[in-house]
């Protein structure tokens, strides 16, 4: 269970930023834009000692410099030359230590060559930009589904309790895709209603845990047997269930 004050910053449409809270100060995860992290860190009266990137894209690192300029904030992000400004770039096996927190950095290509996602064992969380999100993944921009596949299971092999923080609220469409190809799944219809109850209450669905993910997400489950027969794949390489499963999100 998380002990820090973990706080989530709705940025864009769509989009979540994290406040990593420790007194008088913060860490920011992924600000794709300042104006929201401005708003939410002046109102807690908050500095932004640290940032951290898990991956280049625009809604996720555009509010970077702005803060890092303004707060004199360090800046750790993966090792790609398409992140402007100083930063020190961090990779798997790594560790970064932001507001007494130790993360571990996964390397977790896919989305982007250089994705990574911050694990900390001891707060039981995890940053995963968008990597693995809540009952779905990220599109595979760079990467093939043999990366994406590994990278997942990574992640899935993090205890059953670790909270999982991800870079986007697209909860709803991911769990009513995962039942269209997962049907029999009782406890991801089970999943899909309690998802629909909070978005239509303005609730976020964030965080999920990696042991929800793993009975939910048909992206964790390319060996279950029923998803596989549901798919017309049964006995199918692992890595060829996940391409279809993803090739079939793409065109949902
Ligand atoms: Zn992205």
């Amino acid at each position: 269970m998380i002990n820090c004050e973990l706080v989530l910053v709705p940025a864009f449409a769509d989009n979540y930023v994290y406040l990593i809270v420790n007194g008088e100060t913060c860490a920011v995860v992924d600000p794709g834009e300042a104006g929201p992290v401005r708003k939410a860190i002046s109102v807690r009266h908050l500095n932004v000692s640290d940032i951290l990137l898990t991956h280049h894209h625009s809604d996720h690192i555009g509010g970077c410099l702005e803060l890092a300029q303004t707060f004199g904030s360090a800046v750790t992000g993966p090792a790609d030359p398409r992140i402007p400004g100083e930063f020190k770039a961090v990779g798997e096996g790594d560790t970064v230590a932001v507001g007494g927190i130790e993360f571990y950095v996964f390397a977790v290509p896919g989305h982007t060559s250089t994705h990574i996602a911050f694990y900390s064992a001891a707060e039981g969380c995890l940053l995963s930009g968008d990597s693995l999100f809540a009952c779905g993944c990220g599109r595979l921009f760079e990467g093939s589904p043999a990366e994406m596949h590994a990278s997942l299971q990574k992640l899935a092999a993090l205890p059953d309790d670790t909270e999982i923080y991800c870079g986007h609220e697209y909860t709803l469409n991911n769990a009513e895709f995962a039942v269209s190809v997962d049907p029999e799944n009782e406890d991801l219809v089970e999943r899909l209603g309690v998802i629909r109850q909070l978005r239509a209450e303005g609730q976020p669905t964030i965080p999920s845990t990696i042991g929800e993910e793993k009975a939910t997400n048909p992206f964790l489950r390319c060996e279950d047997a029923a998803l596989q027969a549901a798919l017309g794949l049964s006995g199918a390489d692992a890595v060829d269930v996940f391409a279809e499963i993803r090739s079939r999100k793409d065109a949902w």
